[in-house]
C-alpha cells in the first residue's frame, strides 16, 4: 500500500508503467487519464510521454499479454 500525499487540487493518476528510457513511474493528471482511457476503449491503445521525452504506448490491460 502506498501513502503517497493527495491533494484534491492537483490529483494524478499511477499508471502503473514505467519509461522504458529513465525508469521513472509514469503519472498523469485526471483529466489526461481520461483522455487516455477514452483512447484505449476506441482504439485499445494509447500514448504516453514521459518527463524525459519518451512516447510509451500503452495497451488495453484487459488485452495485454505475454508472449
Ligand atoms: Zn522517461
Amino acid at each position: 500500500m502506498s501513502t503517497e500525499k493527495r491533494c484534491s487540487s492537483d490529483e494524478v493518476v499511477d499508471m502503473e508503467l514505467h519509461c522504458v528510457r529513465c525508469g521513472t513511474r509514469l503519472y498523469v493528471s485526471v483529466p489526461q487519464a481520461d483522455a487516455v482511457i477514452a483512447s484505449l476503449e476506441r482504439t485499445g491503445a494509447a500514448i504516453l510521454i514521459c518527463v524525459c521525452g519518451q512516447a510509451q504506448i500503452i495497451r488495453c490491460k484487459l488485452q495485454r499479454r505475454n508472449d
